[in-house]
């Protein structure tokens, strides 16, 4: 700042002190507007690989890519090491959730008959280092929450989400199920509905939005078609909660990380299995708005490096011996 010259004096020098006292507090109100409130959301979509994803037309991920990155990713641990995992669901859920691999978190399938709670969840993290931060769920799937996030019990450390929306699947008389999984293609329409109509509305600090009907035409129909279709059809459903994240940042003062990733790929004879270490099971993706990617985001990240991410955007104080379990790193700084 350059000082005031002395030949300016009496009235003139007045209303430049006033001016430059004005131009200051302009500045300082500035610099607080600017501190805007981290959110996150996390998207999981059931079971697309990489080269499905590339393939097929997805212009609301293209988009939100656009001033952000998208990157190939892993699942599965290291191949015949202690932290192999199955490239299943609830597996590949899990181990974003605890940012660890299921030797440590305890899930090998989906029936999840002993996670370990041990290994802190991400609402878990938010709670602790802040118990007002708002967190929601949107899943097709009930166990998502009831036996993963392990909401209400006391070895999950109690009640983490302050909003559910969820189980849908267990309403016969609403959405009677038929062969071809059609009632799944309507949930995620309803729960993708739900997730942006509340984000728009309420937006909370953290959410997970759990999406499945394009594993289930994996398994249904293959490599195809239909396959390419359903994931046109997921992006869809992804872009309306794209649209109210970019809605409330325009009309809050709010700094979004918004995370799209999926859980395991699908193997290379057919494309309707999943579960084992091949390349094309193992390999993920992760699309995201974030400016702030590192040098670990386009060097093959794995899912469980979400976990730190979102605690590093959302500035979480992780406890040290959470943290010093955790088996990934931050690809935001
Ligand atoms: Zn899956």
């Amino acid at each position: 700042m350059s000082p005031i010259p002395s030949s300016l004096m009496g009235p003139t020098r007045f209303v430049c002190l006033v001016v430059l006292g004005l131009i200051l507090s302009g500045c300082q109100l500035a610099n607080d507007a600017s501190k805007s409130a981290p959110k996150a959301i996390f998207i999981i979509v059931d079971g697309i690989p990489a080269d499905v994803l590339e393939q097929a037309q997805t212009p609301s991920i293209n988009e939100l890519v656009t001033n952000g990155g998208y990157t190939r990713s892993y699942v599965g641990g290291e191949v015949s090491g202690a932290t192999q995992s199955p490239t299943v669901s609830a597996v590949g859920y899990n181990s974003l959730l605890t940012g660890t691999w299921a030797n440590k978190h305890n899930v090998y399938d989906n029936v999840i008959e002993n996670p370990n709670y041990q290994y802190w969840d991400i609402f878990r993290i938010a709670k602790y280092h802040n118990s007002s931060l708002k967190t929601a769920l949107f899943s097709t799937w009930l166990e998502n929450r009831t036996r993963l996030v392990g909401d209400g019990l006391s070895e999950a450390g109690g009640y983490k989400l302050d909003y559910y929306f969820d189980g849908f699947e267990l309403d016969l008389d609403r959405f009677p199920h038929d062969e071809d999984r059609n009632f799944i293609r309507d949930i995620d329409d309803l729960v993708s509905n739900e997730a942006a109509g509340y984000i728009r509305e309420y937006a909370p600090d953290l959410s997970w939005v759990y999406l499945e009907y394009t594993d289930d035409v994996g398994h249904l129909f293959g490599d195809g078609p239909k396959l390419m279709n359903s994931v046109t059809l997921m992006d869809s459903y992804v872009g309306r909660i794209w649209n109210s994240v970019k809605s409330r940042q325009v009309t809050h003062n709010e700094d979004w990380l918004f995370i799209v990733t999926t859980d395991h790929g699908r193997d290379f004879a057919t494309g309707k299995n999943h579960g084992g270490q091949s390349e094309r099971e193992r390999t993920t993706w992760i699309a995201t708005n974030s400016k702030n990617l590192n040098s670990r985001f386009s060097s093959s990240p794995a899912v469980v490096d979400i976990l730190p991410s979102i605690a590093n955007h959302l500035q979480l104080s992780i406890p040290d011996d959470i943290f010093s379990q955790l088996d990934g790193q931050s690809f935001i700084d």
